[in-house]
């Protein structure tokens, strides 16, 4: 493994889902659904595998059937207007267009802003790059970004602003306020913001406010979404861009050397997810917002601190409460004390210390589930 790499070893959550298949235990760790997304969608799929649609090397961009969505589905609830030929391109998952955005658009030695606690991949896909990640952290209990720090964390080598709202893992949610503090200042250091935005349709507080929509945003702006949150089909591995078309053009070039193109017959049933009605995404809300609900109750009851998302499907909580310091320890050992996994917030932090104590849950689980988790946990 190159220097590069170095200390990047397996994901957290390819090690907590074996531990949590080797006890048979509650995997409330890894961020998946144990439902799958609508039959419809399913079989649209399966109909594409057996009508020959996408069996052979789709368009490198992606279809023009999912790209015309992706940028109706932009205009339907940003309203943002992007040309699907040219401002549009198909990802396997937000995952690879992170990647080839960090790819495509980083020199060596550029450096990127990033919210803290961060997502994994992104450590890795700045490192990859050869750019340096400086990290803006988030604190509980409420992790409000200082918007003070942000500026002052800019230096004439700041190259990339990468947000993510709604924030995976602390369920913050960037108000409006927020975000125009942060576009002020992309504008006044002409600097590029790449947003993954994966859990837009999963906000329960307030709205989910686009960056790109903001005065002199939409040229400097990668907008990053994907299907597998929105619809429950994390194993498709579908994703999407929108942004300008030089910079779409530039993200082109390194998914062609990453993947080439996306697998073919998803992306004719990804189309026709994005096209649901309203219906769809307000009901995935609400139920999602009823599963926060109870999860938080039963945490709260069993003695952890629980900090109530405003979006996303994860829960993070302070296990203090319980005479806990340690969430790498805590989750290593949860699984045989009580068969359950969680995610320990540390691996999300430069600093491990300034996350040492915090344990992420998901929520995205069968309430008969979530019920059996939450009585477990009450027991330890
Ligand atoms: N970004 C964030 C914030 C995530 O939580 C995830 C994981 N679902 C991804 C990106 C990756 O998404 P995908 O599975 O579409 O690659
Ligand atoms: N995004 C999901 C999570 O944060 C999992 C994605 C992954 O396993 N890479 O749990």
């Amino acid at each position: 493994l190159n220097r590069r790499l170095d200390g990047l070893g397996t994901t957290i959550f390819a090690e907590m889902s074996a531990l949590a298949t080797a006890t048979g235990s509650i995997n409330l760790g890894q961020g998946f659904p144990d439902t799958d997304g609508p039959r419809g969608i399913a079989e649209a799929a399966a109909r594409a595998v057996l009508e020959g649609r996408g069996n052979q090397y789709p368009p490198g961009p992606g279809i023009p059937e999912l790209r015309t969505a992706i940028a109706e589905h932009q205009q339907r609830f940003r309203g943002l207007a992007y040309d699907p030929d040219t401002e549009v391109l198909v990802t396997a998952g937000a995952t690879e267009a992170i990647a080839a955005a960090l790819l495509a658009l980083l020199e060596p030695g550029d450096e990127v802003i990033a919210l803290e606690p961060f997502y994994d991949s992104y450590a890795a896909c700045i490192a990859m790059a050869g750019a340096v990640r400086v990290p803006l952290t988030l604190r509980a209990p409420d992790f409000r970004p200082d918007l003070d720090r942000l500026r002052a964390l800019v230096t004439p080598r700041t190259r990339l602003l990468l947000l993510n709202s709604p924030h995976n893992p602390t369920g913050l949610v960037l108000s409006p306020d927020e975000l125009a503090a942060i576009a002020a200042l992309a504008v006044e250091h002409d600097l590029l913001v790449v947003t993954d935005e994966v859990y837009e349709h999963l906000v329960f507080a307030g709205a989910h406010h686009p960056i790109a929509a903001l005065p002199g945003m939409r040229e400097r702006t990668v907008s990053i979404s994907s299907a597998g949150k929105t619809f429950s089909f994390t194993g498709w591995k579908v994703g999407w861009v929108t942004a300008p078309a030089p910079l779409v053009a530039a993200l082109r070039t390194a998914k062609q050397y990453l993947t080439y193109v996306s697998a073919g017959p998803f992306q004719y049933a990804v189309a026709e997810a994005l096209r649901l009605p309203d219906a769809y995404f307000e009901d995935f809300r609400a139920d999602l917002r009823r599963k926060r609900d109870l999860l938080a109750h039963g945490l709260t009851s069993a003695g952890f601190r629980v900090f109530n998302p405003e979006g996303t499907y994860f829960i993070t909580t302070d296990i203090t409460p319980l005479g806990e310091k340690d969430g790498v320890e805590f989750c290593r050992a949860l699984p045989e004390r009580c068969g359950v996994v969680a995610i320990p917030n540390a691996v999300f932090y430069d600093d491990p210390e300034a996350g040492r104590s915090l344990v992420r849950f998901t929520f995205c689980k069968k309430d008969e589930v979530l019920q059996e988790a939450v009585s477990r946990l009450a027991r330890i």
